[in-house]
């Protein structure tokens, strides 16, 4: 693949140097150029179930390829195997690229993976990717601000390690705020319930958009009372996202999106219903 000529490019992946590249939330267009640049010059790639294979084949094809890829209740590699096959790579001299879906930084365990490789003296890069958050967001049509509605956006996650549900709902609850919860659509009920409990009104506008910025991409919009019913109508599955707040509301009238890549002036369904955009994959 060519890139475009920039100025001053900063040089491809060295050796023995490991790159932690965000691969973005689906639409492989959406990986930066520095992503490009260096999985196109990478000895070997170690990857999750959330990258976009089309990406992986950005690799030269002499590139060994590793697939770590997990899922909540089918560990593929356990994180500790993960950061112990990056370390040895990169100290057999290889170019390293770690691709991980969205930002690596961002519910990604980038951090995790960076304290080990810098603990064993490796040279680390991170180059930041689209976030599950971000694009999905965009390609569903609901803008995370919005003056009228959200002057702040919280990302959270709804899966904790040790399956409680824990987290600060007070300060998730508040109105005038956007919030975006990641990995949560099997506690979608216990979310929605406490985030009522805690003073958001139960006809606040929420949302779930299944594996966003794909062909397969599904978005499911209710309120917090009915989003959890909707999304079990519906048989919404994992990787999906969640977003609540008055910024949903505006997704019948944004939504943009469509699988053939055309612009929809008119979203086919509006409202408290699930968008149909493609075939799901899963
Ligand atoms: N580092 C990633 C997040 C990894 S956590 C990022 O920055 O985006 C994985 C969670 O991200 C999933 O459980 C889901 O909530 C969300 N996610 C990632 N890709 C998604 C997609 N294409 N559609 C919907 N949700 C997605």
């Amino acid at each position: 693949m060519s890139l475009p000529d920039l100025p001053n490019p900063r040089p491809g992946p060295a050796p023995g140097h490991v790159y932690l590249v965000g691969a973005g939330p689906g639409d492989p267009e959406l990986l930066t150029l520095r992503g490009a640049r260096l999985v196109a010059g990478a000895d070997a790639i170690v990857y999750d179930n959330l990258v976009s294979p089309a990406i992986v084949d950005l690799a030269p094809a002499s590139a060994e390829r590793h697939y770590v890829g997990k899922k909540a209740a089918d560990h593929t590699l356990p994180q500790d195997d993960i950061n112990q096959l990056l370390v040895r790579l990169a100290q057999a001299g290889k170019r390293v690229v770690r691709l991980k879906g969205g930002d690596p930084f961002i519910f990604g365990r980038g951090g995790e993976e960076m304290e080990v490789l810098v603990a064993a003296g490796i040279t680390v890069e991170v180059v930041p990717g689209v976030t599950a958050a971000a694009g999905i967001a965009a390609y569903a049509g609901i803008p995370l601000t919005h003056r009228d509605h959200a002057r702040s956006v919280v990302f959270t996650t709804g899966f904790l390690k040790d399956g409680a549900l824990d987290l600060d709902w007070p300060m998730l609850a508040r109105r005038g705020q956007t919030l975006v919860i990641y990995m949560g659509i099997s506690r979608l009920p216990d979310i929605c319930r406490e985030l009522v409990a805690h003073g958001l009104p139960a006809d606040t506008p929420a949302g779930v958009v299944e594996r966003g910025t794909t062909p397969a991409q599904r978005v499911a919009v209710g309120t917090l009372a009915n989003l959890p019913q909707v999304v079990a109508d519906e048989g919404i599955r994992p990787p999906a996202l969640t977003i609540v707040g008055d910024v949903v509301g505006l997704y019948p009238r944004l939504a943009w999106f469509a699988p053939d890549s055309a612009p929809v002036a008119h979203p086919p369904h509006a409202g408290c219903t699930v968008v149909h955009r493609g075939d799901d994959q899963e």
